[in-house]
């Protein structure tokens, strides 16, 4: 997708590790017009596809996902980092994030993800695929089909994408970065 490509190169800062930093257009200050045009290249890409609901991680899959539910008027879930006390009846599964260095619980209750969905999955960054194969695992767990996973930025040299794809996921990712070496972002070509 061009535009973003675009904007990546303008506004995207690439920190040692592999971290390509977009706060001033995604996670942090937001371009709701740019994130529009995300969503509606996502719904092309997934036009063919029955979807009846929208799942991400919070917190900085919430903003593409809940975009893509008020363009698909489809409800939206996000997955919860902390198990909240009210919650009971619910699936749970283990996350170990690459730029936090840690592992954490993903908590989604069974009341919003169960038997009969269909899912469309959307997150910022696939990175290692972590995240991406705690949401197969939570699917999975839960009955539900998930019928794709959308990325708006893909860092293929981390190298995600292979989880997603063994798993039989559909996997589509809008710019896709071949490498940041030496703090220069190559990107994939449409
Ligand atoms: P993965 O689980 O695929 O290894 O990493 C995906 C998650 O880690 C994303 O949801 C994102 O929040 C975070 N992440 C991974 N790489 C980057 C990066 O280069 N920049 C930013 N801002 N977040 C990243």
């Amino acid at each position: 997708m061009k535009a973003l490509r675009d904007r990546i190169l303008k506004d995207g800062k690439c920190y040692p590790g592999g971290i390509l930093k977009v706060d001033k257009f995604i996670n942090h200050q937001m371009d709701p017009n740019l994130m529009k045009q995300i969503c509606v290249e996502f719904i092309r890409r997934y036009a063919s596809t029955e979807i009846n609901k929208i799942i991400t991680i919070e917190a900085s899959g919430i903003a593409p996902a809940i975009m893509m539910g008020f363009l698909l008027d489809l409800p939206v879930v996000f997955a919860k980092k902390k198990k909240p006390s009210t919650m009971t009846n619910m699936l749970s599964t283990t996350v170990f994030s690459f730029t936090k260095q840690r592992e954490y619980h993903v908590v989604i209750s069974k009341e919003y993800l169960g038997k009969g969905d269909k899912v469309l999955f959307v997150d910022d960054f696939l990175a290692y695929g972590n995240a991406a194969k705690g949401v197969i695992d939570l699917c999975k767990q839960a009955g539900a089909e998930l019928v794709g996973m959308g990325f708006i930025i893909e860092k293929a040299f981390q190298h995600g994408r292979d989880a997603i794809e063994k798993a039989g996921v559909r996997c589509e990712s809008l710019a896709i970065i071949e490498s940041l070496d030496n703090c220069e972002i190559k990107m994939k070509e449409d």
